[in-house]
């Protein structure tokens, strides 16, 4: 068998790799074995290129330096994901996975570029006995000249909207306020006719680098604008949808430089990465339109004195405990202030005790709650909260009415009734948890301070609410000591 053979052969166990790990990815029973596996696919897709043409090439005309640049480059940029996956918190995922679509990006742009520039470089070359293959690559609308085009475009696009999106996660004072500037519908309109006429350009024009690099340049400017105004709430959509187009972007590139797994990777994460973003907007209900071009999201102008003044009412452990004690049904409702106080052991704890004393309790999980899909189900699990016991929204939601206390522990916009009842709010037609709907709820936090999207919660103003203020980990272990 012929050694391009042998690497087919690679790329397509690496390919399998990867579409058992995205089915094993869907659970969080077997999401670590998906992870491992993912991650084996792509160690065999990379040992695989290295045994590529243009590599053995490389090797056999300047010796085993480009090896020691490959090997030198895998290890900074392994150590450096090393480092940034045991170093961010938990709470920082969601950055940081908006960090990781954007170097997808780059790297695509920088592949795109590099593999144009040597093509042209070679085409130039009349002594190279490549030039004529290098040569028929820049015609005109090959595939070649359309994928070189669509990966500077969608890299560009990918790897600036990706450091906008890390911004405002981190919640950066620069980007707190969303953009909201009428004039900006044009910019966009304005760089999009830009970028069009670019790729244009490159399809018809490949032999002139230069405007493979201005269309990367306007490329960045809509990856700014187009982000800049979203904001709030919407921020998950945006997340997926960024992922979606680094698969995209790789999968272009996979076509530029001729590599199958790059092609089949980068679809697989394009693919998934529309399905979760048409999932999410499902689970704000929001049009992908509306996410992208509306500038929905940002900060309401509401203050929460109107809403609160005089209508708090709060209680401690002790009280709680009381209220507890006669509850026949309890619903738990975690939200990222759970992340934020690593409360997940404790809320364990309390469930134990409350299921002790023969109370029913279930835990209530909203589609975005948290700061990334799936993260109160991965901090559930880390205390071994059975998967039975985590109910979905619409499953749940018709049973908060025959619910004895509701215990919303750091949620904050997932639990808002203003979603329901105020057409003018930011986070209107966003289905939440029903809560209010309980006989009592007990909402523990710090202060009243407002949630991701910025606005005051009616709920915490509610005659059945007591608000416990406290740190959530230690505000449950206290309630656990004065139930026990
Ligand atoms: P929110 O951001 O609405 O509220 C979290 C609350 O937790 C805050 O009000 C805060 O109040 C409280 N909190 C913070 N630290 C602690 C602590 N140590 N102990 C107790 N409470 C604490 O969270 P939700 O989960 O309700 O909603 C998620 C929001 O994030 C939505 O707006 C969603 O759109 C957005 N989002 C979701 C993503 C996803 O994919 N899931 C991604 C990006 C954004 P206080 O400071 O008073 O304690």
């Amino acid at each position: 068998m012929s050694s391009q053979a042998w690497i087919n052969l690679a790329y397509l166990a690496a390919a399998m790799l990867f579409i058992v790990a995205f089915k094993l990815l869907s659970s969080p029973r077997t999401a670590v074995r998906g992870t491992f596996l993912g991650a084996a696919g792509m160690a065999i897709a990379i040992i695989a290129a290295c045994f590529e043409g243009p590599i053995v090439q490389s090797v056999a005309s300047r010796g085993v330096w480009p090896l020691i640049m490959l090997a030198a480059a895998g290890l900074i940029g392994g150590g450096i994901g090393a480092t940034m996956a045991l170093r961010y918190p938990m709470t920082g995922m969601p950055q940081m996975v908006a960090l990781l679509n954007g170097f997808g990006g780059a790297a695509s742009v920088l592949v795109a570029g590099a593999e144009l520039a040597s093509t042209c470089n070679l085409a130039f070359c009349d002594s190279d006995p490549r030039a004529t293959t290098a040569m028929s690559s820049l015609q005109p609308w090959t595939q070649f000249a359309i994928a070189t085009a669509l990966t500077g475009l969608i890299g560009a696009v990918t790897f600036w909207g990706s450091l906008v999106a890390f911004g405002k996660l981190e919640e950066l004072p620069q980007f707190k306020k969303a953009w909201t500037d009428p004039r900006r519908h044009w910019i966009n309109l304005g760089l999009v006719a830009l970028t069009l006429l670019l790729v244009w350009g490159v399809c018809t024009n490949p032999d002139r680098t230069i405007l493979f690099w201005l269309l990367v340049v306007v490329g960045s400017g809509l990856g700014v604008t187009l982000t800049l105004p979203i904001g709030g709430a919407d921020m998950p959509v945006v997340i997926c949808l960024l992922n979606s187009y680094s698969g995209l972007a790789a999968a272009a590139a996979g076509f530029v430089i001729d590599n199958s797994v790059l092609v089949i990777a980068g679809s697989l994460v394009g693919a998934s990465g529309l399905i979760l973003t048409a999932i999410m907007c499902q689970a704000m209900n929001r049009s992908l339109v509306g996410v992208l071009f509306g500038g929905l999201g940002t900060t309401a102008a509401v203050s929460g004195d109107d809403v609160y003044a005089g209508k708090i009412k709060s209680a401690g452990a002790e009280e709680i405990a009381m209220v507890l004690e006669g509850a026949d049904k309890v619903v738990i409702v975690p939200g990222y202030g759970l992340a934020v106080a690593q409360a997940q052991h404790a809320v364990r704890e309390l469930a134990d005790a409350l299921e002790a004393r023969g109370a029913k309790v279930e835990y209530a999980i909203h589609p975005v709650a948290g700061r990334m899909p799936g993260h109160m189900n991965v901090l559930l699990a880390e205390a071994d909260v059975p998967y039975e016991k985590l109910r979905e929204m619409d499953d749940i939601n018709p049973e908060f009415a025959e619910t004895d206390v509701a215990i919303v522990i750091g949620a904050n916009d997932v639990v808002n009734p203003a979603a329901r009842t105020d057409p003018s709010s930011p986070i209107a037609g966003m289905p939440i948890l029903d809560v209010d709907k309980a006989r009592t709820v007990v909402v523990v936090k710090r202060s009243l301070s407002p949630g991701f999207a910025g606005i005051p919660n009616p709920l915490f103003a509610a005659d059945n609410t007591l608000m416990y203020f406290a740190d959530g980990k230690k505000a449950i272990l206290d309630l656990v000591a004065a139930l026990k």
